[in-house]
């Protein structure tokens, strides 16, 4: 398809040619410039489109209930992303005051969000639990520093929780499904594991619930 084949898609999806604003439909935008009766709840409000509970949005690196990293620097995430935008280096641990559990860590741990694809293989090669993806979607740069989050910005702080950057949109609930269950490999799918927990403690959550029966989920 050429490029002018390409703009005129582009045209015909338009809100103002009577497109399906694709975009806003799917990417799990705000309602708040939404347009439509004033009995609609959500017109006018700066409230987020609800989003698929297993959205892939930005990346944390998790920690033990102990405040132990979990990351082990074992770069089989970087290994599998398929954009190349992983970049990992382990170190070994300090055996008096080890950063992880074993021999070593990851010392360094880098993401470029601007070449990011949010697949979540990642998250699926990992064989700790470290790297989950949250719910945010909503964050922008406005340079290359900015894009490529680094361990500083992308491991959990001392209460468990994200830590925030200012160009990023947080709102309540965006990082309540962060967590190993999330990955496809988790076993929903399978009734002998209904109930079971699977996934390691976390730093400020604990035990994270295990995942609701599929009957119960499509309800
Ligand atoms: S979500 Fe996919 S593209 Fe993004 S860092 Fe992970 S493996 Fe790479
Ligand atoms: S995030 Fe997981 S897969 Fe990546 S280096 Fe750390 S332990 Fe290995």
């Amino acid at each position: 398809m050429g490029y002018l084949d390409g703009f005129a898609v582009t045209i015909r999806q338009h809100r103002l040619f009577g497109g399906k604003q694709v975009t806003t439909e799917y990417s799990g935008g705000r309602a708040a410039k939404r347009k439509g009766h004033a009995s609609d709840p959500d017109v006018g409000n700066d409230k987020k489109i609800d989003k698929p509970e297993r959205l892939h949005g930005r990346h944390v690196l998790n920690r033990y209930e102990d405040g132990m990293e979990k990351c082990i620097g074992c770069e089989l995430c970087a290994g599998v992303c398929p954009a190349k935008c992983i970049y990992v280096r382990g170190a070994d641990n300090d055996p008096v005051n080890p950063t992880s559990p074993g021999e070593r860590f990851g010392f360094v741990y880098e993401i470029n969000y601007l070449r990011c694809i949010h697949c979540d293989l990642c998250v699926e090669a990992c064989p700790t639990e470290a790297i989950t993806e949250t719910k945010l979607f909503e964050f922008s740069f406005t340079n290359r520093q900015d894009a490529i989050y680094t361990k500083k910005e992308l491991l959990v702080g001392d209460d468990g929780q994200p830590k925030h950057m200012p160009w990023e949109d947080w709102r309540d609930g965006d990082d309540k499904l962060t967590s190993g269950w999330m990955r496809a490999t988790s076993p929903s799918g399978d009734a002998t594991f209904q109930g079971v927990v699977g996934w390691s403690n976390e730093l400020g959550h604990g035990e994270r619930p295990p995942e609701a029966p599929q009957a119960e989920a499509d309800q």
